[in-house]
Parts: C-alpha cells; sequence; structure tokens
C-alpha cells in the first residue's frame, strides 16, 4: 500500500488552534475547533489502520477536495486498488446512536445529518467525475466510524456501514487480489490529484484578532501552548515537554505569525514583541535576514519573502 497523498491538518483548523492558545476564542470558534479536533483524530486514527492491516496493491489519497459541474465536494480518503475504488466518508462518533426511520440520533435525542446521505452524494459526485474522465472503475463507499465507543442499535446488514471492530477484516478482503495496479490506475491518482481545489480563504473564516489583542509568548511547534522556556540554544515546553533547538522554534512561531497576519511588515521589532521580548532582537534579526528575502535598508528593515 502506498499513501500518494497524505493528510494535512486544513488552514482553517490550523488557524482557529493558534488562536486558542493566544485569545479567548468565542463560544462558536471553540465549539468549531474542538469538532475538527475530533474529526482529525478520527481520521488520523483510520490511518493508522488502514497502514497496520492494508496489504497489497493500493494507493491511499486523504483529503481531496474536488468539483465536478460547479458542486464542489470533499472526500475524507480514497483507496485504488487494481479492481475498485474504495470511497470512506469518516466519523469519530463516540457513545451509542441509534438508526431509526431514516433519523440519525445521539442517545441524548439530538439529530445529526444522516451520514448514508452524504455518503451517497458524495459518491454521486465521485461517480460524474470518473464519468467525466472516461473512466469506468467501480466506486465501493462506505461511512467509518473509527471510534470503538461508538455503538449503532439498528443497524442493517445492507447499511454501508463499517464499524470499528470490523476494520481489520474489511481491510484484509481489500487487499486480497491477485491483480496489480497498472498505468491507468496511476494516471486516476495524478487525476485526482491534479484536480484539487484550494480551501477557501481561511482568513475570513477565522473570529476577529489583531496583533495588540493576542497573548504574546514563544509558542510550541508540537501543542501551541505559550509555555516555552529557553536556554542558550534550546526550547523546552512545559506542556508537552517537547525540546527543540530555539531556531525551529523561532521559525515557527515567524511562520505563525506570517500566517495570521499576512499583510504586516515582517520586522526584527514585530517577531520579538510577537514571542513576547524572550528572545534577543539580534538573534531575530541575524535569523529574518538568513531565511526571508529584504527590501529597506533602515532600522526598521522588513523582510517579505521566503528566500526559497
Ligand atoms: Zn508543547
Amino acid at each position: 500500500m502506498e499513501i500518494i497523498k497524505e493528510r494535512t491538518m486544513s488552514n482553517l483548523h490550523l488557524g482557529l488552534q493558534y488562536l486558542d492558545k493566544r485569545m479567548k476564542l468565542p463560544i462558536e470558534d471553540r465549539n468549531r475547533l474542538r469538532n475538527m479536533e475530533k474529526g482529525f483524530q478520527g481520521e488520523e486514527l483510520f490511518d493508522s489502520i488502514v497502514k497496520q492491516y492494508l496489504k497489497g496493491e493500493a494507493m491511499m489519497l486523504n483529503d481531496l477536495l474536488l468539483n465536478v459541474n460547479g458542486n464542489t465536494f470533499q472526500i475524507d480518503s480514497l483507496i485504488i486498488t487494481p479492481t475498485k475504488v474504495h470511497l470512506f466518508e469518516i466519523k469519530n462518533f463516540s457513545g451509542n446512536f441509534t438508526n431509526v426511520e431514516g433519523q440519525f440520533n445521539t442517545q441524548h435525542g439530538k439529530v445529526v445529518n444522516h451520514p448514508s446521505i452524504q455518503l451517497k452524494k458524495t459518491r454521486t459526485l465521485l461517480n460524474k467525475l470518473l464519468q467525466e474522465w472516461e473512466n469506468d472503475m467501480h466506486i465501493e463507499a462506505n461511512v467509518v466510524f473509527v471510534n470503538p465507543t461508538f455503538f449503532l442499535y439498528q443497524a442493517k446488514k445492507t447499511d454501508p456501514f463499517i464499524f470499528n471492530s470490523q476494520l481489520e477484516y474489511y481491510l484484509g478482503t481489500v487487499g486480497t487480489h491477485k491483480l496489480f495496479l497498472n498505468k491507468q490506475h496511476a494516471y486516476l491518482a495524478e487525476q485526482l490529484i491534479q484536480a484539487q481545489r484550494f480551501e477557501a480563504p481561511y482568513q475570513k473564516e477565522l473570529p476577529l484578532y489583531t496583533f495588540d489583542n493576542l497573548d504574546k509568548g514563544l509558542s510550541c511547534p508540537t501543542c501551541f501552548n505559550l509555555t516555552v522556556t529557553r536556554n542558550q540554544r534550546t526550547a523546552e515546553c512545559r506542556t508537552c515537554r517537547k525540546r527543540e533547538p530555539l531556531h525551529d522554534v523561532l521559525r515557527f512561531n515567524i511562520r505563525q505569525h506570517l500566517y495570521l497576519f499576512d499583510q504586516f511588515p515582517l520586522t526584527s521589532s514585530i517577531i520579538s514583541d510577537w514571542v513576547g521580548g524572550s528572545v534577543d532582537k539580534r538573534v531575530i534579526a541575524r535569523l529574518l535576514k538568513n531565511d526571508y528575502k529584504r527590501t529597506g535598508h533602515s532600522k526598521g528593515t522588513v523582510y517579505l519573502s521566503d528566500k526559497k
């Protein structure tokens, strides 16, 4: 099994993560972030199970954002085997759910979007796209309930559902065929990568923030908390205990600043404020000079673009 496209956190998810550690997020953004975190953890769990149990000829593409006839749709995971295209919608629901008369409910009676309906829509759109590309590969579509604590009452054998306890067996069957992937399969993977849409601009989706109202300090590149203690050349996070070279932590903080304030000039003074004055301005200036193109000569030198 080969991973053609790795999963990455969406820009919006990343932006909310950064802000969450530097301000008090409005309640709706906090909830949105928690949902995104839960979804992403479920997807990562699915990926690790696939890596463990799917042997043999297969190509995996994660997080596809595609468009057909003006309809944009998202695919959590797609696995191309010699005989089929497997489409997976991944859900990280936990606890007991019921599925009665086409309605999906949590144990507290809250109605959630029916995963089958969403799956059907995605499958139809993928099918249209493949037809457009004159590809007649069969699509097998399933919702994966990846969380081991999830239980569904009134599940039917015919539902396109795979539960956590069934995954190992299911993935075992996906890999058992004596055929090989060929140029056509590789071409399809390439077409899917080429057809990728860009995410909508994330800045507009983020809550309002200004440089002044964000907490300053060195953010940890692993957990994003502002709990980094620095020594001469290294920095250690008091939350996740990760220790890294100070330069790497500083580079991460510069990228984070650029990400949240892409219209701002990049100067050693601004970055010094951003990291709460914890790093000598000369160290910052040297790093900026090394990594970014300089535009301007005065004290307030502005570093704009990446050298790479
Ligand atoms: Zn940390």
